[in-house]
């Protein structure tokens, strides 16, 4: 789940490595680290536990010389957050400096070996021994050839290991997939190796993307191995559209803000969908026997909402499951079985073992993805892209609300009420503006009401997993507890919590489930609890209102105001939304 960046060019490697590091922050955010090459054949390495501005302080990493390197932003997960801990790692005489992405399985065995063998570690990681087993390969080989020696590791070391290893001998870096992505970025007489195009994009756009056990050779030039066969390979460059203008906070005070304000925008894109593919996607989903959702987190969230809507429009029975519960499910797949993955970023590593485990029992998979490239993209048989553009906060929000219309587009499609569906979502879309434009009065709202150690949530129907989105997000960046249910579940358990000082938000669309959700409403009054009601009509019940404009589909209106909740109630706690603790962007551990 960290970053990886790796630089070799004219210019001086430390500034650039710095900047992608702070745009690779999203990603990893324990402890960070740089190593270049200083003078002829010296490793400079300079790295600690912490926020990358608080380390920078410290460590001053624009002090290092040298026009090659590499860095990484850590998402510990084997060895503490300590700075001993934080990568890069050097080997023993002081060649090889190495960064890594990813669980490395055998690793105690292997440093045990090593150890043996006069290895000294300075790390309780994994990663580590990485480095070490190249150095005494390397020691046991002779000069051979590196590109070999890293094309055996896969014989030794098991687990996911994508790594970028810098040869101060050869002044050359190596950079090797192994189940997460790494990208090459081709710019003028610069080479870039990242796990994330957003970290070089103002440098290049043009870039490959590393399929797993390729290596790629970063010299004055670059040359791909497939580790496999042991063969060059020729890979394909292609141009990203992103700019860099979409992957800055432009004033924002935080990236989620920014792109929850960027919904406005880019769920335009989201509905204006290549018609080819579009219309293949829902031909695959009308003639499937079987269809499961697989998604994890707030694309799980937009997989039940999906299945609501494909039961109610298509009338269909589309199956929604958590990436990480495939296994429990995974007798009911069979060739006659489309899985539809859905994720922003593609690398969701449940969701693909997933997507591995169904198509060995000859299951069809298709997608739903933001990241052009991404594994799970390329693992489909089929896809369609979000059109987001990047997403660099940690917690979704516009490729959430982007995966919402795409999906319901979808069921109106599958329905044979495509240019109906269009006309229903752009309604919503045109309507999200208005929604932005009470951000002031959302903000007021949740410091005077909503700011609360506990917060229930309700709503029935395809605003019952929005409720649930609204619930993941408060507990994901405000760190307050919320619970969300269905409206009729009261009655069965939560109405026991229900008493004066009680903070109940209630979603009230202008649809069927309107009179059931008032009745809920009275029963919540009825027990003294406060109702914060979101809804194109001021009904008296509630104590205080979020108005959204009427629309035929209102519930996705609701979608960015309890973003907008979530946003503020972090921020009036003194979180930072853009990084809430323990959490990482693209989720590549399983
Ligand atoms: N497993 C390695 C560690 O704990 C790499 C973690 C990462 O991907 O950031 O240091």
């Amino acid at each position: 789940m960290c970053g990886i960046i790796g630089y070799i060019g004219k210019k001086r490697a430390a500034p650039i490595l710095f900047d992608s590091l702070k745009k690779l922050e999203y990603r990893g955010y324990d402890s960070v680290g740089i190593a270049s090459i200083n003078g002829d054949a010296e490793i400079e390495i300079k790295k600690g536990a912490g926020r990358i501005e608080a380390v920078n302080e410290r460590m001053n990493f624009l002090s290092v010389n040298g026009s090659i390197g590499i860095g990484h932003t850590r998402w510990a997960t084997h060895g503490g957050v300590e700075d001993k801990n934080a990568h890069p790692f050097l080997s023993c005489n002081g060649r090889f400096a190495l960064v890594h992405n990813g669980i490395l399985e055998n690793y105690l065995e292997l440093k045990e070996d090593l150890v043996k063998k006069g290895h000294t570690f300075t790390s309780d990681t994994d990663t580590e021994i990485l480095v070490h087993l190249v150095e005494e390969e390397v020691k046991n080989n002779g000069e051979k050839d590196l590109v070999k020696i890293i094309s055996d590791l896969t014989k030794i070391a098991k687990g996911a290991y994508t790594f970028l290893l810098l040869d101060a001998k050869d002044h050359i870096i190596y950079a090797f997939r192994k189940d997460s992505p790494i990208i090459i970025g081709i710019g003028e007489d610069e080479l870039f190796a990242s796990s994330d195009i957003t970290s070089f994009l103002e440098h290049t756009n043009k870039v490959i993307i590393l399929e797993n056990n390729q290596l790629a050779v970063l010299k004055e030039k670059y040359t791909i191995y497939d580790t496999q066969t042991g063969k060059e390979v020729k890979q394909k460059i292609t141009t990203i559209d992103w700019t860099t203008e979409q992957a800055s906070k432009t004033g924002f005070p935080h990236f989620m803000l920014k792109e929850i304000f960027e919904e406005v925008e880019i769920s335009k894109h989201s509905l204006e969908q290549d018609s080819l593919k579009l219309n293949g996607m829902i031909e695959v989903l009308s003639k499937a026997k079987k269809v499961f959702f697989l998604g994890s987190g707030t694309s799980f969230r937009a997989c039940l909402l999906a299945s609501i809507y494909f039961a109610k429009i298509a009338k269909k029975h589309f199956m929604p499951i958590l990436g990480s519960e495939y296994k429990t499910y995974q007798n009911l797949v069979d060739k006659d079985t489309v899985i539809f993955a859905i994720s922003q970023s593609g690398e969701t590593a449940d969701v693909l073992q997933g997507i591995t485990l169904a198509k060995a029992k000859g299951a069809r998979v298709v997608s739903l993805i933001n990241v052009i490239g991404s594994t799970i993209m390329r693992e489909s048989d089929q896809y369609l892209t979000l059109n987001s553009g990047p997403e660099i906060a940690v917690a979704s929000t516009k490729a959430f609300i982007s995966q919402v219309l795409i999906l319901t587009l979808l069921a109106f499609g599958v329905a044979d009420r495509l240019k109906e569906g269009r006309e229903h979502l752009y309604e919503v879309v045109r309507k999200l503006e208005s929604i932005m434009n009470q951000s002031d009065s959302i903000a007021m709202l949740s410091k005077d009401v909503l700011n609360k150690n506990d917060l229930y949530l309700i709503g029935r129907g395809v605003s019952f997993p929005i409720a649930m989105e609204g619930e993941l997000k408060i507990k994901e960046i405000a760190y307050i507890h919320a619970d969300a249910l269905a409206g009729g579940e009261l009655k069965h358990h939560t109405l026991a919590l229900i008493e004066p000082g009680v903070t109940c938000i209630a979603l009230v669309p202008n649809d069927d489930t309107k009179d059931d959700m008032i009745n809920n409403i009275m029963q919540i009054k009825a027990r003294g609890g406060e109702i914060i009601g979101i809804s194109s009509e001021h009904l008296e019940l509630f104590d205080h209102y979020i108005p959204i404009p009427k629309v035929h589909l209102e519930p996705l209106l609701m979608i960015p105001v309890l973003q907008l909740i979530s946003y503020y109630l972090s921020v009036i706690r003194g979180n930072d939304p853009d990084f809430p603790r323990n959490l990482a962007k693209s989720v590549t551990v399983l």
